[in-house]
């Protein structure tokens, strides 16, 4: 299989000036195809790089320092097949002047302190070798060591068969030097290319937090040819390329080779934990009060007319929001399982200098977006991809944001069979036990449970025009009304503008809109909402982790506490051994039970 890839990877020269494209086989000039990266110009086509340039490409010049490998011949099995393994391995050195399949340096990119390991796919198919696999680890131990980022770019075809099952326990080895390093908080990425495939696959490449891949780079366990012959199936067209992969939601992103550099810069300068200040960012609010916090302050309103306001089309979506006050933003695709949702936006980025994640629904505007982001209701994929982003954030010690609007969560066949509940069950938890502070905002409509996935908060705000509802007041009239259009009844009855939701304690502030609304004005809109983010995370920002998670937890244990009292018969020390507990039967939990919307 290697020697296969290799020749198709080849790119043939014809005389010292020309080179033929790999991909579309164009005739190009080979200063000019060199200075575009080796990127074609004509299809796209990111030819191999070795590692060394690689390294060139990639760190800052003057800033690489070489990890010098020492190493020791290895053939554990005095492995034979048309040619002793240690032949082999003699040839790769000679043609590729490496003495593995890995290259390691330390260096900068934009300044930003990195620990790279570079594979080579010139040797012997960047197989997967103890000693690639004790270099991976190493830089991973050293990265650990310095507290320092770790970079991975993979190319490799798999576990090398030459070294038997010793090469299998590479996968286990790396494997477990990324866990350390998530275990440390320490940012590692991954850089996918050309082809990334079996042990390297299923280990260090797809363990990093955030996975780049390039254009057109093929990633997956099984190689084509044996998933063909295995089940006998004509394999779909762009199959296993970054591409398709991004739309299952296996890799984050998909960056052309000039542009990877500054998106691993931004990615380092937001995501390594050294670039966490825990410095307060100064609201611009000056003189005026960021947020609204008495409720006699907001107007009495229809609440009906609330319910159409907040759901206005020309209201700010959360790309809008994000476009307009967050620097640096690269966003993450995929919750690395099933797909990438269209109607959950996450990402990494800046507010006012501050790192941040940042999580919010998006509905759109357009009838081609909004249907393209199935209306801003999330997919069970969009909760877990949000769930992965906020382990991250966890992880590296960033506030999380985030933004709602949203009339729930998706209701479909296609849903109920991925666990919609079980997503967003699970986020709840996960929200509940974050380490870092969080902070939500209502900017539209806050739709039931599939708001409430992403609102388990420290502080959960609202915009001033949005709602926040156990159900759609259309849903509610049509269960308890039998009638739809009863919706501006059950809309009175539920309560559920910026005023009532501020009484009752279920938001904690309202972030002021311009006169019109926030679609009169998206400018205006979106520096309240940073005033307001600014300020909470200002209060939020010095508190420690355990402070946070005490605070989020009795912020939300208090709602409903004092419904019910049970007597615990112990603490009253009454005697009841031998009691009939069957007279607690569910017969006794009363007729107040809420219908289930
Ligand atoms: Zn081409």
């Amino acid at each position: 299989m290697s020697v296969a890839l290799s020749e198709r990877h080849g790119t043939q020269t014809r005389g010292p000036s020309w080179l033929v494209c790999g991909g579309c086989r164009a005739i190009v000039y080979a200063k000019k195809f060199t200075r575009a990266l080796r990127v074609c110009a004509e299809c796209g086509w990111h030819a191999p790089l070795t590692a060394h340039e690689r390294l060139t490409m990639l760190l800052d010049p003057d800033s690489v320092h070489l990890l010098e490998a020492v190493v020791s011949d290895n053939d554990p099995l005095r492995f034979v097949d048309s040619r002793p393994y240690v032949e082999r391995l003699r040839e790769a050195r000679a043609a590729t002047g490496l003495d593995e399949a890995v290259v390691c340096a330390r260096g900068r990119i934009d300044g930003n302190p990195v620990v790279v390991a570079a594979m080579d796919f010139r040797f012997m198919g960047g197989s997967l070798g103890a000693a690639v696999g004790e270099a991976i680890t190493q830089a991973a131990e050293i990265a650990l060591r310095e507290r320092t980022p770790l970079l991975l770019v993979t190319a490799s075809g798999g576990a090398r068969m030459q070294e038997g099952v010793l090469s299998l326990m590479q996968m286990a080895k790396t494997s477990q030097a990324l866990g350390q390093l998530d275990e440390a908080g320490i940012l590692t990425l991954s850089l996918i290319t050309d082809p990334t495939f079996g042990g390297v696959a299923a280990s260090f490449a797809t363990l990093a937090d955030i996975i780049i891949a390039e254009p057109g780079a093929r990633l997956g366990f099984a190689g084509q040819r044996v998933i063909a012959q295995t089940i006998r199936q004509t394999l779909p067209p762009g199959f296993q390329t970054a591409e398709f992969l991004v739309r299952h939601g296996v890799i984050d992103m998909i960056r052309p080779r000039a542009e990877l550099r500054a998106t691993l810069a931004r990615l380092l300068t937001v995501g390594s934990r050294r670039s966490v200040s825990r410095t307060v960012p100064a609201p611009r609010s000056a003189g005026r009060s960021a947020l609204i916090v008495d409720p006699d302050r907001l107007p009495e309103r229809d609440q009906w007319e609330s319910v159409r306001l907040a759901r206005r089309l020309g209201r700010p979506t959360t790309l809008d929001y994000i476009a307009l006050i967050i620097e640096d933003f690269n966003e993450l695709h995929g919750d690395r399982m099933s797909a990438d949702c269209p109607a959950m936006v996450c990402g990494l980025g800046c507010l006012e200098g501050v790192p941040v994640v940042v999580i919010g629904t998006q509905k759109g505007r357009t009838a081609a977006e909004l249907s393209g982001r199935n209306y801003g209701m999330p997919s069970p994929a969009g909760y877990r991809k949000a769930a992965r982003i906020m382990r991250l954030a966890a992880k590296i010690g960033l506030p999380v944001i985030t933004l709602i609007d949203t009339a729930g969560a998706y209701p479909g066949i296609e849903a109920e069979k991925q666990g919609q509940a079980v997503a967003i069950a699970e986020n709840l938890r996960l929200m509940a036990g974050l380490p870092v502070p969080v902070v939500a905002v209502v900017t539209g409509e806050g739709g039931s449970g599939g708001a409430l996935a992403l609102a388990f908060a420290n502080r959960v705000l609202m915009c001033s025009n949005a709602v926040y509802s156990v159900i759609s007041p259309e849903g509610c009239a049509a269960i308890l009304w039998k009638d739809a259009a009863a919706g501006p009844k059950a809309a009175a009855a539920l309560r559920v503008d910026a005023r009532e939701l501020l009484r009752s304690g279920v938001v904690d502030g309202v972030v002021p809109e311009p006169d019109g609304g926030a679609h009169s004005d998206h400018l205006l809109a979106a520096h309240a909402l940073r005033d307001a983010l600014t300020s909470t995370l200002a209060e939020l920002l010095p508190r420690d982790q355990m402070t946070l998670v005490t605070g989020r937890r009795t912020r939300f244990r208090q709602f409903g506490a004092h419904t019910l009292t049970l007597l615990d018969a112990d603490l009253d020390g009454a005697d009841l051994d031998g009691a009939d507990l069957d007279s607690a039967g569910p017969d006794s939990a009363g007729p107040g039970q809420k219908e289930s919307a």
